[in-house]
């Protein structure tokens, strides 16, 4: 298990805090993008008439919406004119998808969405570099949420299939999932704030997990023992016992992050083989921890508070969102927000390899300052204040995440 720690602001907006986009920059990224667009002809999504689109400029990720396309040729000719730096489109299809206020539009039914972002899991890594910056672990530890959302929530207790599940690079540092199936496309968003919660595990009251029993003895006595969720159980019970058991085996420190004490934890790990083969069969009295039944509830409070931030709750519960469009270019990377498919291809995909697209020549840039980091498999920098000949890719990264300019 994962433990995610919580984050207390959330980034929505692009560039937070970072200096305006240079115009030469802009100038030169938009007249790439519009190339690219003139060459795909994988970025139409399905329903496109139904869909509210959203397109973003340098500074706002969705700075202009409400527009609406008949055709997948109307649309792909707005693109390829304008090359804008984000586009989006709603999860929800629309009689009118240009009607406004949200009211006219005529709503028909939405996608469930999710939407993780590796700055909202808090990571160590994230101390050491900028937070703009995204590095192999911001990304490794973003893939396994997503891979963690799929595998332990929506095919098993939700019971979508694997093929309903559609998942998509984010273009920069996380990814969306798109669920579609008939029974939730109508739900509203006091329904999807449920579905959101439970994944999140908000409000999950760890106490009625477990239960205090009268037991007898072989002498007769009556003792009163801990039984709680063993890791075959469905749901979040099972969910927290497996939790318990891969913390109990991996070692003292994470233990320790599921807010045990030190001492406590030398002593639960000293005793794992027990505490775990009890904990497989529903005995969670395993080990001598005074007021046992609070103490087992706080740690598994814990545990869901953990889970809750990977996923932007808002983006979830909102059946009018607009969110990337799979297959479209992210203007603070030049990177693709490449449509994976199933969850399936998640394991194999590289971002910084396989949503590289701008290929061949090569280009002079000023890094201001750069960790080090692997692109196309290949690995560059650490860089501070020095003047690079650099692949087309590498420089338009940098120049678009602001820690370059041109030279
Ligand atoms: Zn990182």
């Amino acid at each position: 298990m994962v433990f995610l720690f919580l984050s207390p602001v959330k980034y929505c907006s692009t560039s937070f805090g970072v200096s305006l986009l240079d115009q030469k920059v802009a100038d030169l990224a938009t007249k790439m993008f519009k190339e690219y667009y003139s060459k795909a002809d994988d970025f139409f999504p399905t329903e496109l008439e139904k869909r509210e689109f959203g397109f973003g400029d340098y500074e706002k990720k969705i700075a202009y919406r409400h527009l609406a396309f008949k055709t997948n040729a109307e649309f792909k000719k707005y693109v390829v004119d304008k090359g804008p730096p984000f586009i989006s489109y709603s999860n929800a299809h629309y009689e009118r998808p240009d009607g406004r206020p949200m009211e006219a539009k005529g709503w028909l039914g939405s996608e469930l969405i999710f939407d993780l972002d590796a700055s909202d899991l808090h990571l160590p890594c994230q101390k050491q570099h900028d937070r703009s910056w995204v590095c192999e672990n911001c990304l490794d530890s973003v893939k396994k949420e997503t891979i963690r959302l799929v595998e332990d929530f929506l095919v098993p207790d939700f019971g979508f299939s694997e093929k309903e599940i559609k998942v998509n690079f984010s273009g920069n540092r996380g990814y969306h999932v798109h669920v579609i199936n008939r029974d939730i496309f109508k739900l509203d968003s006091k329904a999807r704030r449920q579905i959101s919660e439970y994944i999140t595990g908000a409000g999950i009251d760890a106490g009625r997990l477990f239960e205090l029993r009268s037991v007898e003895r072989d002498d007769g006595r009556k003792i009163k023992v801990l039984y709680g969720p063993r890791p075959t159980d469905g749901g979040w019970g099972g969910k927290v016992a497996r939790g318990m058991i891969s913390a109990l085996n991996t070692g003292v420190a994470t233990l320790e992050e599921t807010g045990v004490d030190k001492t406590l934890a030398k002593r639960l790990f000293k005793n794992r083989a027990d505490i775990v083969l009890g904990i497989s069969t529903g005995n969670w009295d395993k080990v001598m921890i005074p007021n046992k039944t609070e103490f087992w509830a706080g740690v598994l409070r814990k545990m869901a508070i953990t889970q809750s931030d990977s996923i932007d709750r808002n983006v979830t519960n909102d059946t009018g969102h607009l969110i990337r469009l799979p297959n479209t270019l992210h203007g603070d990377t030049g990177l693709l927000g490449l449509d994976i498919g199933s969850v399936k291809g998640l394991d194999r995909f590289d971002p910084m390899r396989d949503a590289v697209v701008f290929k061949g020549k090569s280009m002079k840039v000023h890094i201001n300052r750069a960790e080090k980091f692997m692109m196309n498999g290949e690995h560059f920098g650490p860089w501070d204040n020095a003047t690079v000949e650099l692949p087309l890719y590498v420089a338009l990264y940098l120049l678009l995440k602001r820690v370059a300019v041109l030279a």
